[in-house]
């Protein structure tokens, strides 16, 4: 599928089902890829932050989260097929990786929030193995993180840490930790928890 650029980010134009598709063929494959799930304040600190912008680059999927995101690719004459949000991709994953034994990781948020959303997504998906989890408050502690994420060998981590933080830990993180898919979500598990 192509790519729509928005004031300098290539959003994927694809909608929620090809997006599952890329994510079970790279996992199946045993490829490696970073998603972002894009809003119109992604694009505008890409703009104000060229190391940003250079990190959003090298992601391999960046889906159009935000409804501003349609409205401008409208508006510039170059229409996306829709909203992929990180939330429905989420849900949508939870639900085929159930069935396919995927291993999921949740990095992020207050550790209340991750293990409330961590035992809400336990309760609704049957069968889902959580590889493990952790908080994102974690900076004098970031080996062990390393080291627990190391080990626990997900094939999906959902990264939480707030816009940018998020995206810049994959980049760093990602190659090293040997995960196929890692996905920057936000607020997502404050939603999960609630
Ligand atoms: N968060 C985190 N560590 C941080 C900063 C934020 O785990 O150092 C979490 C925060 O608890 C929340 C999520 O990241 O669950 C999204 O945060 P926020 O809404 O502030 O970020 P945004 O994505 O809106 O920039």
């Amino acid at each position: 599928p192509g790519k729509i650029d928005i004031l300098g980010v290539k959003i994927d134009q694809l909608d929620l089902s090809e997006a599952l598709q890329y994510i079970v063929q790279v996992i199946k494959e045993g490829g490696r890829a970073m998603i972002v799930t894009a809003n119109p304040e992604i694009v505008m600190k890409a703009r104000r932050e060229p190391r940003f912008a250079e990190i959003l680059s090298e992601a391999d999927l960046i889906t159009a989260d935000g409804v501003g995101l349609i409205i401008a690719a409208k508006i510039f004459g170059t229409p996306l097929k829709g909203r992929v949000t990180g939330i429905d991709l989420i849900q949508a994953l939870f639900e085929i990786g159930a069935r396919e034994g995927y291993r999921f990781y949740f990095l992020g948020a207050r550790e209340e929030v991750v293990k409330q959303a961590v035992a809400n997504v336990r309760a609704k998906y049957p069968g889902i193995v959580m590889a493990g989890y952790h908080h994102g408050y974690f900076q004098d502690d970031e080996d062990g993180v390393l080291a627990d994420i190391k080990a626990s060998r997900p094939h999906i981590l959902l990264a939480a840490l707030g816009m940018g933080k998020q995206e810049a830990w994959i980049s760093a993180h990602q190659a090293e930790l040997g995960i196929p898919v890692a996905i920057g979500v936000g607020g997502s598990f404050d939603v999960l928890a609630g």
